[in-house]
Order: structure tokens, then C-alpha cells, then sequence
């Protein structure tokens, strides 16, 4: 594990609760806190004290980033839809929200993925196509305009209460970089 002396810069999604300003961690039950940092620690046995400092290289835990933007839209097809049965905190019809994050303490580095000991919340940033239609049954087109316009609120308050700004997608790799190192994987030529 490299401790790095220069934070670095990843991208990811949150689940949201429409209504509640708060960013859900997707696989496990943890609520990012609010202009503050996020700190690891591993739940990958839950009733027991945690057995390493995290993030580890023989566990899964830490709290994860993609090293791009376009990570995170490989990673949900559907998104803002989240569409994945896998995880129990999440329903397949929850909607999700992006954005840019900085790393740093105890760090994994991969082409793809980045998991870190410490976090904070850099900015968000909206897709220009989010809710083109999408074949397959979690479509983001047949999403409600109720719940569309649930979702802009929650983000707003998001906004608000983490005390960071929306940024457009074109330009949100190149904010975030003002505060820390790109890695691999991350190219600010568009
Ligand atoms: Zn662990």
C-alpha cells in the first residue's frame, strides 16, 4: 500500500434517497458525512472488531473511486438509474447521483479503480444524455418526472449541505484536478 504525499482524484456514484441530502455508499450501508472527511474502516465482517487498517490488499474495503469519469458510466449503465439487484441497500430503481472525490492516507492504486483510507467530496457533476432512453428494464426515460424532479432537489440540497458545486461534465475532470493528482487512466484531453 503506497501512503501518498499528494492527494489524489477519483470519480464515483452514490446511491441517493430522494428527499434526504445525503450520498449512499452503493455496496455497503454507509452514508458519506457531510463536509467532512470519510474515513475507512473495513466492514467486510461487520460483527467483529476490523482486523486491519483499511484499506487492504487482500480485502475489498476502502472507500472506492473509479480513476475517470467515464468509469463510473461503464460501471452503471443505467445511470442515474442505479439497475443492479446485487446489493441490498440499493433498490434496481434507485437513482444515483456523480461526482469527483479526493484520496489520500493509506491508498490502492489500479488502471480502473483507486480505494483509500481518507476522502472527501469534491464536487458533483451531471451526464448531458441522462435520461436518454436506454434499452432494457431499467431505462432512464421511463423514469417519472416526479421523481426526476425529486432527484434535481435532492442533489441541490446535496450541494448545499457538503458544501460543494455542481460542475458540467465536460469540465469536472479538470476542477477536480485543481486539488489533486490524476492517475492513470485519467486524461484531461477531451
Ligand atoms: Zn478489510
Amino acid at each position: 500500500m503506497d501512503e501518498i504525499s499528494t492527494p489524489i482524484v477519483g470519480f464515483r456514484c452514490w446511491v441517493l434517497e430522494l428527499g434526504r441530502p445525503v450520498l449512499k455508499s452503493v455496496a455497503m450501508r454507509y452514508e458519506w458525512p457531510a463536509g467532512q472527511v470519510a474515513e475507512a474502516h473495513c466492514m467486510c465482517s461487520p460483527h467483529e472488531p476490523a482486523k486491519h487498517p483499511a484499506p487492504d490488499e487482500r480485502c475489498r474495503c476502502g472507500l472506492h473511486a473509479r480513476t475517470t469519469l467515464d468509469g463510473c458510466t461503464e460501471e452503471y449503465p443505467y445511470y442515474p438509474v442505479h439497475g443492479y439487484w446485487a446489493y441490498r441497500s440499493a433498490p434496481t430503481s434507485g437513482l444515483m447521483a456523480m461526482g469527483a472525490v479526493l484520496m489520500w492516507g493509506g491508498t490502492l492504486r489500479g488502471k480502473r479503480v483507486i480505494r483509500a483510507q481518507y476522502s472527501r467530496v469534491l464536487c458533483l457533476t451531471e451526464k448531458p444524455d441522462l435520461w436518454a432512453p436506454r434499452s432494457g428494464s431499467n431505462d432512464p426515460s421511463a423514469v417519472s418526472a416526479e421523481n426526476v424532479a425529486s432527484r434535481d432537489e435532492t442533489l441541490q440540497a446535496i450541494c448545499e449541505i457538503y458544501g460543494v458545486p455542481m460542475v458540467p461534465y465536460a469540465v469536472a475532470t479538470r476542477y477536480a484536478a485543481e486539488f489533486g493528482d490524476l492517475t492513470e487512466g485519467s486524461d484531461l484531453a477531451a
